[in-house]
């Protein structure tokens, strides 16, 4: 790119990555406490996080609530890992190439069997960024992700991720570089690694226009990437409200038994429930201000009334407000 195309677009292309990366985990409101018991906790270990066994053959480490810092050094996600007769699957390994060390670190703890495949859930870098970690120890790994984020890589955005990673952790994640996806998927594509069966599930635009949801059909289990959030309010405006409901609705009608949300704890199709709730009761709230010919100010003074079984999530009050006018320019949209 032309250094001066380059420098004027830099900067603009950091704040817009600021505010994806938000889109996978509200600021921590309200978590001082919790923050001052994780910086106690990494005191005494430099990585103080395990992964836990959710489902069969199936792992997942809960990844810390607060924003890429130099401390968690950009650590914020759910790697997984999901155990097959031919090796290891991980899905999403983590932020940076110093995460995804000490998450392989982790997953030798669990099997020490070779890993075979990564998926990556969509573009936002803190899932990601840690293939690098993943392809220096296994050079032949296959890497998954949607057609739309091998395109998105190939526009510059993992570049953009690595650069904003670099200036939240203040540095802890130098030497990070991009490594992609290398085998593009789109919805329905099966993969079978060993007797394992891997189900691919995308429905359009969601949380991005990059989304896979990860189908573990032996295991019943379902890996879902930032389409859906556990216990947190999410950031929405990579995505659209519709099309994140639709692919909720979708991936219910697998029937899994355990579902792993991009951020917070592992549960069942009531956690997912639980989050499409929110999605839903916003957009009905938008829907009903434009249907009074009201302003997309006027949406929060309903979603707030509609809402408050939600009003202890983090980032509610911060982002209620502003999903109500996304909301609504999707309700005008959708009008005409
Ligand atoms: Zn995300």
């Amino acid at each position: 790119m032309n250094q001066i195309i380059k420098t004027i677009i830099q900067p603009v292309a950091a704040s817009i990555m600021l505010l994806a990366l938000t889109a996978c985990s509200p600021p921590a409101d309200n978590t001082s406490e919790k923050a001052a018991e994780t910086s106690s906790a990494q005191s005494k270990s430099d990585f103080p996080h395990s992964f836990e066994k959710v489902a069969e053959n199936t792992w997942v480490m809960h990844g810390p609530r607060e924003l890429p810092n130099p401390q968690n050094k950009g650590f914020m996600n759910n790697p997984g890992i999901v155990k097959t007769s031919a090796g290891l699957v991980i899905i999403d390994p983590g932020s940076t190439l110093q995460v995804g060390k000490n998450v392989l670190a982790e997953v030798k703890k669990v099997s020490e069997e070779d890993i075979v495949a990564v998926f990556n859930t969509h573009i936002h870098g803190d899932h990601w960024l840690a293939n690098q970690a993943v392809k220096a120890a296994y050079p032949d790994v296959k890497i998954y992700g949607h057609t739309n984020m091998l395109a998105e890589i190939e526009d510059g955005a993992g570049d953009n991720w690595v650069q904003l990673m670099d200036s939240m952790t203040e540095g802890a994640s130098k030497g990070t570089i991009v490594v992609g996806p290398n085998n593009a998927v789109e919805n329905s594509r099966i993969i079978k690694v060993g007797d394992t069966t891997f189900k691919i599930h995308n429905y359009g635009v969601a949380h991005t226009k990059t989304d896979i949801m990860i189908e573990v059909v032996e295991n019943s289990v379902v890996f879902l990437g930032d389409n859906v959030l556990s216990l947190r309010i999410p950031r929405t405006s990579d995505g659209t409200f519709q099309g994140n409901i639709m692919a909720i609705n979708n991936i219910l009608e697998s029937g899994a038994k355990t579902y792993v949300p991009g951020h917070g704890p592992t549960g069942d199709k009531t956690m997912v429930e639980a989050y499409r709730g929110y999605l839903t009761l916003v957009y009905e709230a938008a829907q009903k201000a434009f249907e009074e010919d009201l302003d997309s100010s006027d949406v929060l003074a309903i979603s707030r009334e509609t809402t408050t079984a939600y009003k202890d999530w983090p980032g509610y009050e911060k982002l209620l407000g502003p999903q109500g006018a996304q909301a609504y320019s999707e309700v005008e949209a959708a009008e005409f």
